[in-house]
């Protein structure tokens, strides 16, 4: 653990997310907690035992090490859904733990029921259908062998989940494919179905389609981004408020990014701040040093252009992002000493950096800014 900054995730806004989205959701609708990339940068260790506090009991993960993860997180049983890779060990691994996985090949489908069969237990799996992604899942003569090869493994194959994945449902630009997944899906749905194999949970909707086609919510939505605060896109968040007499983002983000000041210095008006000559002071300037840089995720597309709170007030970063540091400059902040808290991320007083400004200025996703948090980065739940 490297201590330049502190990461706070704040226990409240955990539960006033998990009870908006399962008020909207419903409680037939069973909530999949997306929980891959470190919990988008939050920390698996951390968010997952907050999650278990609000009754969440299904998680989903990208890489087999995720859900090990997500395991040994839990204080009593939950689901865990693996999405994404496993290797061959991993597939063993995984049927001996009970954790589920997708099935989107015929390969990885002979692999579960050969280590099912060594372990006389049953694979939980879930069947991907590839509905016009075009990226992974199996496609309708795939579905038809799939079904003729657990037909004769019943015993080695419990059929978890049939699912797809949309793509896109945050951007209305996407509408008529997505319309077009669905019917597919269907279609394919009732392949399997006609085969009298019944799949425990329909699943296709991430957090755009479980709200901007509520007919894609089936009996689980896999929620990621939600249950961290943000809506996926701002298409998605001004269709929700549109329809809303009261105009308040009813999720909350949980993370919050400090450091504090490292050094201050003056410069004389003339003179290259930081590497090269991106920065040329214009007036003699006050510099503060701040001991965190694109290793840690502040990215280098910042560069001359983030902003972080000193003060109470909000300061502009000066020259290009370092691997270790940041420059910003504080002239005109009174009484600013060494040690002082800076905000990357977050509140101070009455002003809040916010993870969207950072994409805005840097064209980078929501998302992609959270994944690239450091995992070195302190974690501590706070409330409120
Ligand atoms: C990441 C992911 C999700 C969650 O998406 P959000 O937009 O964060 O809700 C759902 N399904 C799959 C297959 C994913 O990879």
């Amino acid at each position: 653990m490297i201590d330049n900054s502190l990461i706070t995730l704040n226990e409240n806004a955990v539960e006033n997310n998990i009870a908006f989205l399962k008020k909207k959701l419903g409680n037939k609708v069973k909530i999949s907690a997306v929980v891959k990339a470190n919990a988008y940068g939050h920390g698996i260790e951390q968010v997952v035992p907050l999650f278990e506090k609000n009754e969440i009991e299904h998680y989903s993960v990208f890489y087999y090490s995720e859900a090990i993860r997500v395991f040994d997180s839990l204080s009593k049983p939950a689901t865990i859904m693996v999405m994404g890779w496993l290797c061959e060990t991993s597939i063993r691994g995984a049927i001996t733990r009970g954790i589920e996985f997708f099935v989107f090949n015929i390969e990885r489908l002979n692999i579960a029921i050969k280590y099912a069969k060594e372990l006389n237990l049953k694979a939980k799996i879930h069947l991907e259908a590839e509905t016009g992604m075009n990226r992974s899942g199996l496609n309708t003569t795939e579905l038809k062998n799939a079904i003729a090869i657990i037909k004769e493994n019943v015993d080695y194959i419990e059929i978890a989940g049939f699912c797809t994945h949309l793509a896109g449902a945050e951007s209305v630009s996407n509408h008529v494919r997505i319309q077009s997944q669905l019917k597919k899906y269907k279609k394919m749905l009732a392949t399997l179905e006609a085969n009298n194999l019944i799949p425990r949970y329909k699943h296709v909707a991430n957090s755009a389609a479980a709200f901007v086609y509520p007919k894609a919510r089936m009996d689980l939505v896999r929620i990621g981004i939600m249950l961290y605060g943000f809506w996926s896109s701002s298409e998605v968040y001004v269709q929700y408020i549109n329809h809303k007499s009261n105009k308040i983002d009813p999720l909350k983000r949980i993370l919050g990014w400090h450091s504090h000041i490292m050094a201050i210095k003056k410069v004389k008006s003339g003179e290259f701040i930081g590497y090269g000559i991106s920065y040329l002071a214009q007036t003699d300037i006050t510099t503060a040093l701040i001991p965190v840089g694109y290793s840690f995720g502040y990215s280098r597309s910042l560069s001359n252009k983030g902003r972080v709170l000193i003060g109470g007030q909000r300061r502009s970063v000066i020259g290009v992002v370092n691997m270790n540091m940041i420059i910003v400059d504080i002239s005109h902040v009174n009484d600013v000493k060494v040690g002082d808290e800076v905000v990357l991320i977050g509140k101070q007083g009455d002003l809040e950096i916010k993870v969207s400004a950072f994409s805005e200025i840097s064209d980078e996703l929501n998302y992609e800014i959270l994944a690239h948090l450091s995992e070195s980065i302190v974690r501590k739940v706070i409330k409120n």
